[in-house]
Parts: structure tokens; C-alpha cells; sequence
């Protein structure tokens, strides 16, 4: 049986960071949609043009099309972690339907609790290895050797141009209108479980693989 998860948290709590190593241990496979779109925009796909043609507002419609189409790549039979997805209520029902027309249903909601303070510090530090994904911080995540990842050596890295403080505050405000209610919308369910984001992320990856466990999920 397949096994989905969401990641729930606001921009910089640390879903793709913690989504990535839970993956890893758990052999799911991670699904952010934000770097779908990143992606499809880069390769100037259908979905990829309307998502930058309606600048940082993709509509539900295209996140909706893309995860529909995603999930049934052969990566994803065996489960998803979806990270930055559903993002408003009409997404998360979308993704009911999603699931539930392939026969699954969401397993398990964990949700990332970090303050707005730190999250602008989380953002304004991002980068990424433009090679393989991995994320690293100014500050509390470096490079063990300067300029090359730990994961696959690259030395090319990438900045979001939207990890900035002006855009932070948009995004933010966006998060406690649009997605905050899912908490709400997924323990009703009984799915939704929290974590304390706001202590160091091996702690956090432990506190996370303590309550997948406990949900009789196991790692490989
Ligand atoms: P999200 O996917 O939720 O937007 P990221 O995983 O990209 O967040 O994390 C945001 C930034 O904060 C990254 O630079 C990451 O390296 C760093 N980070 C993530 N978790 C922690 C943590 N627990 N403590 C300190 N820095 C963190
Ligand atoms: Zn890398």
C-alpha cells in the first residue's frame, strides 16, 4: 500500500529540509511542489509558462494538473512526501480526490511550528545546490568544505529570488490566510501531528521519525 504524507509549516520552517530526510530513511520519495514549478517554468513546459506567466499566484488549477500528472510517475507508487502542497483548502480537497481515485488516502500530517521572527531568519539565509537539491543556510547550515556540497560536490549554488525580506512578509501573510487553516482542516481528520521547527534540525528529523513510527510507518 502506498504511503502519503503532508508537510505542513510557512515558508523556511524547514518542510524541504526535513521532507528530504525523511525520505531518505523512510524510502519515500519527496514531491515539493514548488520545485515542480521551479522546474517546469525552467523548461518552459505548458504549465511551466502559465505558472510564471501568473507570477508568484499559481493557480490551484495548475498545482492541482501538476500533482496529478506527478504522482503517477513510477517514482511515487509506493507513496509521496508532499511539501509545499496542498497550500488553501481547495487544494487540500483536491488532493482528497487525487488520492482517493488511485485508492489512497493521506496517512499522516506532520506540521512544522516555527514563530514569523525565525522564519525570516530561516529564509534570508536559503540556498541550494544547484546540483542535486540539498538546502544549506549562512548560518545554520554551511558547507562543510567552503563552496562545495556535502552531498554530491557540486559547486554551483542558487538563491530564490524570492527569499527576500520584502517578499517574506508577502508570503507569510499568505501562509496564516491561505494554508494556516489546514491544521485545522487535516486534526479534524485526526492527521494532523506537531512539531517544535524551532530547535536543530537533527533533533527535529528525530522528533519526526519518532512520530512516523509511531503512525506504523517504518524505515527501510
Ligand atoms: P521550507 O521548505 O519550509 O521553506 P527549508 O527546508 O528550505 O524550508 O529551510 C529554510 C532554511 O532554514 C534553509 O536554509 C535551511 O538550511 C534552514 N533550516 C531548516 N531547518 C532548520 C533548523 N531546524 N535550524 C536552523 N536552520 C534550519
Ligand atoms: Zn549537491
Amino acid at each position: 500500500m502506498a504511503l502519503d504524507l503532508v508537510f505542513l509549516g510557512p515558508p523556511g520552517a524547514g518542510k524541504g529540509t526535513q521532507a528530504r530526510k525523511l525520505a531518505e530513511a523512510f524510502g519515500l520519495a519527496q514531491l515539493s511542489t514548488g520545485d515542480a514549478l521551479r522546474a517546469a517554468a525552467e523548461a518552459g513546459t505548458k504549465a511551466g509558462k502559465a505558472a510564471m506567466k501568473a507570477g508568484s499566484l499559481v493557480s490551484d488549477e495548475i498545482v492541482n494538473a501538476i500533482v496529478a500528472e506527478t504522482i503517477d510517475t513510477e517514482e511515487y507508487v509506493n507513496g509521496a512526501i508532499f511539501d509545499g502542497y496542498p497550500r488553501t483548502l481547495a487544494q487540500a480537497a483536491e488532493l482528497d480526490l487525487i488520492l482517493k481515485s488511485r485508492g489512497r488516502h493521506l496517512s499522516l500530517v506532520l506540521s512544522l511550528e516555527v514563530d514569523d521572527m525565525m522564519v525570516v531568519q530561516r529564509i534570508s539565509g536559503r540556498f541550494t545546490c544547484g546540483n542535486c537539491g540539498e538546502g544549506y543556510h549562512n548560518n545554520f547550515k554551511q558547507t562543510k568544505t567552503e563552496g562545495q556540497c556535502d552531498q554530491c560536490g557540486g559547486t554551483d549554488f542558487k538563491r530564490r529570488a524570492d527569499d527576500n525580506a520584502d517578499a517574506v512578509a508577502t508570503r507569510l501573510a499568505e501562509y496564516h490566510r491561505e494554508t494556516a487553516p489546514l491544521i485545522e482542516y487535516y486534526r479534524e481528520q485526526n492527521k494532523t501531528q506537531s512539531v517544535n521547527a524551532m530547535q536543530a534540525i537533527d533533533k527535529i528529523a528525530s522528533d519526526l521519525s519518532t512520530l512516523v513510527k509511531n503512525a506504523g510507518i517504518q524505515p527501510v
